[in-house]
């Protein structure tokens, strides 16, 4: 990867070139004195470091000046809480933010180091599963670039997702200890640290006026500690920050066991405490109700609160205020515990009445909502809730007698549907259910797609519109140009910014420029062969990762997220299948070759999903090994997928696979990223897919399958799937081979889990929009044979990418929710300055 345009990405002023040699000393000094290294035997491992030390004191120059400008300011804030952050890693994007990259390049050039090997060294922060935790980490750069005041809060995991290695077909998990060789960009704020309580029991009390307050007394205390992440905006010296908390023993809590002279049980008790952080869920869509969980989300929730308000009060103003100034938005459920901690401060710290207190928290919070599967939406057994925060389950109880008794006494519910809408599920199990906690509590409700948007309207939602019809609205997700094109794509942006300058960096639309050429001969072999440029860089990869030799110019065909079965990975594979028997029964066919490229992560504990990851692998043994399809088919998989990765298969990719069914998927992300990088998508009216479709029109896009109220009108009807198996001998015979463990001789029968599935249950419709599917991909099959007409579809789908940029998204929020400012951009030079050693 070579960026050679200077104009696009080094934005150094002339006085900046001329501190390049005092650079080269702040490099040389980190490479000595902090990685402790001389100049013999320097490894891309010891470059790395001190280049990460040299970054990280440029980060910290301009988070220091952003601090100071908005002390003065004081603009109002936000604050995006998540319990995941997917950042992948941050050297090459704080290179490229801070237009230093060329430079930097040069610099490691004349000691003979190439900048893209030793990049490689970083390890990737995947604290966090796929598109949700991924959107926090797009959304923060956009907040940066666009000079939002705005702030990640999230838990500082010691283990990130597991890695996945495939053995024998299948998966297994190993621990990913991101952090064993340090994080160099990482600033350990020691001195930033609050206790967060747990379990317990309230106790009640009358105030010096005369009021009954309540008072919880935990029995557990835990320190969180504060790490903070630099995040540099593109081409402005504003510099946000992430800020994760990681869980240190409480001394307190230990020295009760000191005291009591049991040392061992002390120490003991310290790790017990410390593994609050130690490791992220790797669920993806589905809810496990353990308490170690919901402990993180308190752990988080509570530490950052403390936090805000603390920095808040340094303007002495009144709590009343509080809307005027703080912004903050859930992402999902998993920190809407939020809500009922703010009450807490506010009644029994604060000693505050309930209605200006629930005033001020409905007016701070604002929810989003990413899914529509009910075994995605979080809700917390009564009983275990009690135990581990006692309070706040007496102050939800309050927030939903409140809620219900007005409702009631408005009259526009019906007795079903305010069951619908308590947040406590009433059963022999009585639960708590957090999504109506977050509607409740908050002031705006977002759905994360058009479709979506209306969908959650419609079903889950349906009676809390009637109740607040003014809160419900949609934010189409986006993704963040910086990492997705110029990082991921350097050729491609170059090509761009030739034809139509660099604008288009922080504006996405401007790629529209580019329609102007999409019939210019130059130009349509100069996209070619950027294409093809990046396809042979994903031969080689693949190459390397997984010894399976491709053909750079068939059609490189990806499915690349977390493995569920609402995806359809199963879809794709089952259509291999088919494409691999029609070669087989007709060698002499004429068939476009391709190479379908599969790559995903299951959750340890899903089944299913682990089991078609298995099937994908067999499938691919046996297609990658027959001569007779040999140069028309192969198969791949590519393990461990996660941030650093998809950067490189999305550049090689000529066909982008969303394929779920539709009404599932929520928005989707990964659609964004391939359509910005001039891949043409195959899929389902489901997600941001109606809107890709919207922008990019019909004649350059391959929809098929089902409409979301086809999906539930089938269901409703009774769905049969073997009404269509039987309608399509193809279909039925490649069942068969399944069944008849064609794919799996040496474990007979281990598919028919996913045999019987098809044919009995067949949730999400595969059988049903079969033949749609496989007559589309045909199609495509056909089209990508025209070169020329193929390149000018590619063109025109990057030229009408720019609604999928996650400025736009975060201009929306920041507009229509937040209510925060976008400050005006300092350029960089302005700032620039050296520490001097
Ligand atoms: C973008 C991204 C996702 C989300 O992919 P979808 O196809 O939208 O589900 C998941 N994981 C990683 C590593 C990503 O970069």
């Amino acid at each position: 990867m070579v960026v050679n345009n200077p104009r696009l990405i080094n934005l150094l002023s002339e006085e900046q070139k001329a501190d390049l040699a005092s650079m080269e000393k702040q490099f040389a000094h980190h490479l000595e004195y902090t990685i402790g290294k001389n100049r013999y035997n320097l490894k891309n491992e010891d470059i790395y470091k001190a280049l990460g030390h040299t970054i990280r004191d440029f980060l910290i120059d301009r988070l220091n000046f952003t601090q100071e400008r908005y002390r003065e300011q004081n603009p109002k804030k936000v604050f995006y809480f998540s319990l995941e952050f997917l950042m992948g890693r941050t050297l090459m994007n704080a290179l490229i933010n801070l237009g230093l990259y060329e430079t930097i390049q040069e610099m490691l050039r004349g000691i003979g180091f190439d900048l893209t090997d030793v990049l490689e060294f970083e390890t990737d922060a995947g604290l966090g599963n796929g598109g949700l935790g991924r959107l926090a980490a797009c959304f923060l750069d956009s907040m940066a670039t666009l000079n939002v005041p705005g702030f990640g809060y999230g838990i500082r995991y010691d283990y990130g997702i597991f890695n996945q290695i495939i053995a024998n077909g299948s998966q297994l998990e190993m621990p990913d200890h991101w952090d064993a060789d340090g994080v160099p960009y990482e600033v350990v704020r020691s001195d930033i640290s609050f206790s967060v309580g747990f379990f317990g029991h309230t106790e009640t009390r009358v105030s010096g006026k005369g009021k009954i307050q309540h008072d919880w007394v935990p029995d557990e205390t835990v320190l969180a500690s504060a790490h903070d992440y630099p995040i540099p905006g593109f081409n402005t010296s504003t510099v946000n920050y992430l800020r994760l908390w990681a869980a240190k023993s409480s001394e307190e809590f230990n020295l009760d066991y000191f005291n009591h002279g049991d040392y061992m049980k002390a120490v003991q008790d310290k790790s017990i405490s410390e593994n609050i952080s130690k490791v992220l869920y790797p669920n993806d869509t589905t809810e496990q109700g353990k308490v170690l969980r919901l402990k993180q989300q308190y752990f988080m929730v509570c530490a950052s609160l403390q936090d805000i308000l603390i920095q808040f009060r340094e303007f002495k103003y009144n709590l009343k205020d509080l809307p005027d100034f703080i912004a903050i938005q859930l992402n999902d459920t998993h920190p809407s515990i939020g809500i009922a901690e703010l009450m807490r401060i506010f009644l029994d710290n604060e000693e505050m009445d309930w209605e200006p207190a629930w005033e001020i928290v409905t007016k701070v919070f604002s929810y989003t909502n990413h899914t529509v599967l009910p075994e995605a939406l979080e809700s917390w057994r009564v009983e275990l809730f009690e135990k581990l925060l006692p309070r706040h389950l007496e102050i939800i109880y309050e927030i939903n007698y409140r809620f219900l008794t007005e409702v009631r006494n408005k009259g526009i519910l019906t007795e079903s549907e305010i069951q619908q809408v308590s947040i406590i599920e009433e059963g022999n199990e009585k639960r708590v259910r957090m999504a109506n906690l977050a509607v409740i509590g908050s002031y705006r409700v977002n759905g994360v797609a058009a479709l979506h948007s209306d969908l959650i309207q419609k079903t889950i939602f349906h009676a809390f519109t009637k109740v607040f019809p003014e809160k419900f609205n949609n934010k189409t997700n986006g993704i963040t140009p910086r990492r997705w094109l110029l990082q991921s794509n350097p050729n491609l942006a170059n090509l761009i910014s030739k034809k139509i300058g660099n604008e288009f960096t922080t504006d996405l639309y401007r790629l529209k420029d580019l329609e102007k050429f999409v019939d210019d001969a130059d130009f349509q072999n100069d996209w070619k062969q950027v294409k093809f440029t990046a396809k042979n860089e994903l031969a080689r990869i693949i190459k390397s990762e997984t010894g399976i030799t491709i053909d750079p110019s068939s059609l490189i065909d990806v499915q690349i997220k977390r493995f569920h079965e609402y995806k359809r990975q199963l879809l794709n594979i089952l259509r291999v299948i088919a494409l691999y028997r029609r070669i087989k029964e007709n060698p002499n066919a004429e068939v476009t070759p391709r190479t379908v490229v599969f790559g995903g992560k299951a959750a340890p504990g899903y089944y299913m999903a682990k089991l078609i990851i298995k099937l994908i692998n067999n499938v691919a043994w046996v297609v990658n090994r027959d001569k007779d399809v040999a140069e028309r088919l192969k198969v791949v998989f590519i393990p461990n997928y996660r941030v650093s990765l998809a950067e490189k298969i999305i550049p090689g990719s000529n066909l982008s696979e969303q394929i779920s069914t539709a009404g599932t998927e929520a928005s989707g992300t990964s659609n964004m990223k391939f359509m910005l990088n001039g891949a043409l998508t195959i899929g389902t009216l489901d997600g941001a897919n109606v809107e890709i479709l919207e922008e990019v029109g019909a004649e350059n896009i391959y929809i098929f399958g089902l409409h979301t109220e086809e999906v539930f009108r089938m269901k409703e009807a009774g769905y049969n799937p073997t009404n269509f198996i039987h309608q399509n001998e193809d279909l039925h015979r490649i069942l068969l081979m399944i069944r008849e463990n064609f794919f799996s001789m040496g474990e007979p029968g281990v598919f028919s889990p996913i045999y019987d599935s098809l044919f009995y249950t067949d949730n999400y419709l595969l059988m049903a929009d079969f033949t749609s599917y496989d007559e589309t991909q045909n199609r495509v099959a056909q089209d990508f044979r025209d070169e020329t007409t193929w390149t000018k579809k590619s063109i025109l789908n990057v030229a009408r990418s720019g609604k999928f940029s996650s400025d736009r998204t975060i201009r929306e929020y920041a507009k229509e929710i937040w209510k925060v400012p976008l400050l005006d951009t300092i350029p960089p030079q302005t700032i620039y300055k050296l520490p001097q050693n």
